[in-house]
Parts: structure tokens; C-alpha cells; sequence
């Protein structure tokens, strides 16, 4: 499941292959939950508009364009959007995008289809973006010890609350709880403010490498040229239940919090 990391990799790469560039036409498969804006109205509203950004805010990416309406595209579970030839053209294809310039155009591949697309008319405010906290990227230890207070859930429930971090995930929730030594099952709320420190910068530190490595490509996730992440490798305990922590040599163990696998070394983490 792409998460900040996918999602900013995803950003920096399609950059080059949106900004400056105008729509000629787009195709697009039949109305589903994948389209928050009915499919018959991008096409009816998207050609002959040119990109002008492309931002980040959380796992969200937000493409502006000349016209001041803005496309939001979220990637879901398995969604990919991709260089076109990148991957092989399928039925999970619902979002072609051809440009009037005769170089390959994009494609946004979702075999589960709960990525999302949106057209937001000019000014028009997305309570999906507008909900969401800080970035994780810039995670700080006193907005999650002032968030965390009171709180009775546990410390790994209180990273994926999107309102509170923007972009943690499963996988680099794990990690970051790894590598600042804190269990995931602490009480969010009875975890110190020194442990906070050491859960934001860890959170900071995993996301960066994450970003530099290309991201995590474990089920479906690809690079927008079509290669796949190398964070997976780097791993110390997510999806590694069963095996020694390399640091320790205790046995990784995996809990269930709110339905999420999670992943801690109990040699390592207190
Ligand atoms: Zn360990």
C-alpha cells in the first residue's frame, strides 16, 4: 500500500511528465467508486487543459491546471500511475491521459480500484486534504506528545491517524517504532515526551531513506518509469515475523492493533 514515500517518489517522477504539458484527450473505463467525479465529466472537462503543478499533502497529490481546477489523485492500495508503456496496457487501466504533444502519455493503473481521482473546481476545498495533520515529513515530537495526551489507543493507532501525521502508514509506522525503541502497543497517551522525540525523528529518518531508496515496492507499487522501490530490503521488522532482529537476535513478533498487522522486535522495543 503506497504511502508517503510511494506517494512523494510517485510526485517527483510525474512531475516532469505532467507540468508544462496540455491534455488532448483522455479515456477513461466506466463509473466506479475510482471516480469521485463522474468519469463523462473529466472527459468532458479535462482536454485542452495544461498542467501547471503537481504537490504532495499526505498520501494525496494534487495536479493544478491552467483552467485553476485542480485534479486529485490518491493512489489506494494498489494504485500506480505510470509512464505509458511503463506496463503493460490492461483492464485495470481506468485513467489514460494523451497529451497534444505526441510524447507517451500517462497512465493511473488501480487493480482494486481504491485509489481516487477528483476534478475540484477552482477554489473549491477537499475535506479529504483539508482534514488531514502535519506532514510526516516534518513529524514533531510536541505535536505528538500534546495529540497523544489522553489518548488510549495504542502508539502505532495514534502514527496512522491521518488527522494527526499525514502520509504513516503500516510498513513505516513498524519501522519507525523500531528503530525509536517503543512497542506499538504502548497507550499512546502514557508514551513520554523523550519517546516522542525518538518516534518523530525516527518517523523523519525512515521516510527520507524510504524516499531516497524509491519507496517500498512489496505488493503492487511501481516508479512512474516502471521500476520498482528498494525500501523493502532495508526493512528491520515489518512483514518479518518469525525471523531474528538483526540487531538482537530476538525472534520479530506480530501483533493485531485496529486490524492492522504490526511488527516489533520485544528485545529492542519496551
Ligand atoms: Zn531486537
Amino acid at each position: 500500500m503506497p504511502e508517503l514515500p510511494e506517494v512523494e517518489v510517485t510526485r517527483r517522477e510525474l512531475h516532469a511528465l505532467l507540468v508544462g504539458r496540455r491534455i488532448a484527450s483522455i479515456t477513461t473505463t466506466r463509473p466506479s467508486y475510482f471516480f469521485l467525479t463522474p468519469p463523462a465529466v473529466l472527459r468532458r472537462r479535462l482536454p485542452g487543459r495544461r498542467f501547471v503543478g503537481l504537490e504532495r499533502v499526505g498520501k494525496y497529490m494534487l495536479a493544478g491546471l491552467d483552467s485553476g481546477e485542480r485534479l486529485l489523485l490518491h493512489l489506494g492500495m494498489t494504485g500506480e500511475i505510470v509512464r505509458e508503456g511503463a506496463l503493460e496496457a490492461d483492464r485495470h487501466v481506468h485513467l489514460r491521459l494523451n497529451f497534444d504533444d505526441g510524447r507517451p502519455g500517462v497512465v493511473f493503473r488501480d487493480e482494486r480500484k481504491f485509489g481516487k481521482v477528483q476534478l475540484l473546481a477552482a477554489g473549491e476545498p477537499s475535506p479529504r486534504v483539508d482534514r488531514l495533520g502535519p506532514d510526516a515529513l516534518a513529524a514533531r515530537a510536541a505535536h505528538l506528545f500534546t495529540a497523544s495526551r489522553g489518548r488510549r489507543v495504542p502508539v502505532k493507532t495514534l502514527l496512522l491517524d491521518q488527522a494527526v501525521l499525514a502520509g504513516v502508514g503500516n510498513i513505516y509506522a513498524d519501522e519507525a517504532l523500531f528503530l525509536a525503541a517503543v512497542r506499538p502497543t504502548r497507550r499512546a497517551g502514557r508514551v513520554s515526551q523523550a519517546e516522542y522525540q525518538a518516534v518523530a525523528a525516527a518517523v523523519r529518518r525512515v521516510l527520507r531513506r524510504a524516499i531516497v531508496t524509491g519507496g517500498s515496492s512489496i505488493s503492487d507499487y511501481l516508479r512512474p518509469d516502471g521500476s520498482e522501490g528498494a525500501y523493502q530490503d532495508e526493512r528491520h521488522v515489518y512483514a518479518r515475523e518469525g525471523e531474528r532482529c538483526a540487531r538482537c537476535g530476538t525472534t520479530i513478533r506480530r501483533v493485531v492493533l485496529g486490524q492492522r498487522s504490526s511488527h516489533y522486535c520485544p528485545g529492542c522495543q519496551r
